[in-house]
């Protein structure tokens, strides 16, 4: 166990390729499974550290827990008893000796208690401090910071909703309907409900209410302008401990079921270059004033030329690998850098966007059922060639389990433009052989012919409308 690292182990370097700081982390525990598991343990390799990974019984044979420089089972298949079983983890890091914990993406990496056990246990947290995870994963707090930063939100409520009826149906009159109930605690595209007239507003309200209280464990809401065509557009940031924050530009993630990505893409096509630049600019400085550690996600509704923050995440997000391929950074590595204490080595000058890249969550499930179709895959060949990146912990003979999310791995293409991306995207999926389980391939092959797609530019409720066979 270590004591809480001392900062400013580095001079600032503008030059991406010098050698990784001195006072770099030896080892560090990953608090996590399946493909970012296997994405960190890369980017540890990369930067000479040493790995543990922690898993399940059901998470034995995993790729990454062969690749681990060491491993430890920290309990039974479900997640409450492993990969969210938070003494068994610190105990792990404890037993290896580890200095830092990289939670990942899902399970503990937005959880505040988790962070704050881990700093006062002497490790390092691989993200925001404490208070600042705290503040953004209540997403009221959230929009009241965004906005004093000059960020604009989408209008509704400002704040919680209060308990008398009276005063809900006034700011759902000021706000106009269709309103959207959101729990202020919420996520994973959980515990939001649209109303489209006033007779629906309290029941809507108390179902949220309660909902919200029983999964999330805070049983506050808020309401929102229900933005009836928006596209889902987010500023990836990279902020250090110094009070240097850049933005690595923009991804659009409107293809979305239920609330859920399911292909995403940067940059976002067809928005106004300068307009992108302002939003930018303004999740940089609203990450100077909370400040914010880290890589970190400002995710928006766009429309009509607006952009509306929704909710900020304060971890490494799964579609990371868009933003990595068209501006070179390793959004990983850098996260570890931070962590360690390191400037940030990139000022806002050295961010170029080039070119364009699609990435296509690839998911146990029947393409257009969504059942889950966990299971032993019986051959698994992935594509390659040019601009084509891989990011899955899968392979022949591997079983995936029915316990977790459905995901398992990425395809993703880059392209000098975005027919490119497309066109090398296409190829790839149709050289991808998965047998012995369903995955959504077929889905994403629909998608890439899809003429809206194809366009650019299309609403979150493209993909649903699509589905209902109204595309
Ligand atoms: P979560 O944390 O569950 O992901 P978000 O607030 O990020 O919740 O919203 C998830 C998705 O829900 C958005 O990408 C969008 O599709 C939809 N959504 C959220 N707020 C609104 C709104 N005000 N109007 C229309 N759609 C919304």
């Amino acid at each position: 166990m270590r004591s809480a690292r001392p900062g400013g182990c580095c001079l600032p370097e503008l030059n991406p390729h010098a050698s990784p700081c001195t006072n770099m982390f030896d080892k560090i525990l990953i608090a996590n499974r399946g493909e970012i598991a296997l994405r960190v343990l890369r980017a540890c390799r990369e930067l000479g550290i040493r790995t543990v990974a922690v898993h399940s019984e059901a998470d034995n044979d995993a790729k990454y827990v062969k690749l681990a420089d060491e491993s430890v089972c920290i309990g039974p298949a479900s997640s409450m008893q492993s990969y969210l079983n938070v003494p068994r983890i610190i105990a792990a890091a404890e037993v290896t000796d580890a200095e830092a914990i990289h939670p990942g993406y899902g399970f503990l990496s937005e959880n505040a208690d988790f962070a704050e056990r881990v700093e006062s246990s002497g490790f390092v947290f691989i993200g925001p401090r404490p208070e600042t995870i705290s503040m953004m994963g209540d997403k009221v707090r959230a929009k009241e910071a965004m906005k004093a930063a000059g960020v604009p939100c989408v209008p509704g409520s400002d704040g919680a909703l209060p308990d008398d009826p009276k005063e809900i149906v006034k700011m759902a009159r000021a706000t106009g309907y269709p309103v959207i109930i959101k729990a202020a605690g919420g996520g994973g595209g959980r515990g939001m409900r649209v109303v489209h007239t006033e007779a629906a507003l309290i029941s809507a309200v108390t179902t949220t209410r309660t909902e919200a209280g029983a999964a999330f464990g805070n049983p506050t809401v808020y309401m929102e302008k229900y933005l009836e065509n928006p596209r889902h557009v987010e500023i990836q940031v990279l902020a250090d401990e110094y009070g240097n924050a850049i933005y690595l530009g923009e991804r659009d993630c409107s293809m979305q079921r239920r609330h859920q990505k399911v292909l995403e893409e940067a940059p976002a096509p067809g928005i106004d270059r300068k307009l992108l630049a302002k939003v930018g600019e303004s999740c940089v400085e609203a990450c100077k004033r909370i400040g914010y550690r880290g890589a970190g996600t400002f995710e928006f509704l766009y429309e009509n030329g607006q952009f509306f923050f929704i909710e900020m995440n304060t971890r490494v997000q799964v579609e990371h690998p868009v933003t990595e391929m068209i501006t070179g950074v390793d959004i990983v590595q850098e996260q570890i850098r931070v962590a360690a204490g390191e400037k940030l080595r990139y000022a806002q000058k050295d961010i170029h966007l080039r070119g364009h890249a699609i990435e296509c969550r690839i998911n146990a499930e029947d393409p257009f059922k969504f059942t889950p179709s966990p299971g032993k895959i019986l051959s698994w060949h992935t594509p390659g060639g040019p601009g084509i990146r891989v990011d899955s912990h899968v392979y022949a003979g591997y079983t995936v389990p029915s316990y977790y999310d459905s995901m398992i791995g990425k395809v993703i293409a880059y392209g000098d433009t975005r027919e490119q991306a497309i066109r090398r995207l296409r190829v790839a999926l149709s050289e991808m052989v998965v047998e012995g389980i369903k995955t959504n391939i077929p889905l994403h092959q629909e998608l890439l012919v899809d003429t809206h797609f194809v366009q650019g530019g299309s609403s979150i409720h493209y993909l649903e409308k699509k589905l209902a066979g109204q595309g």
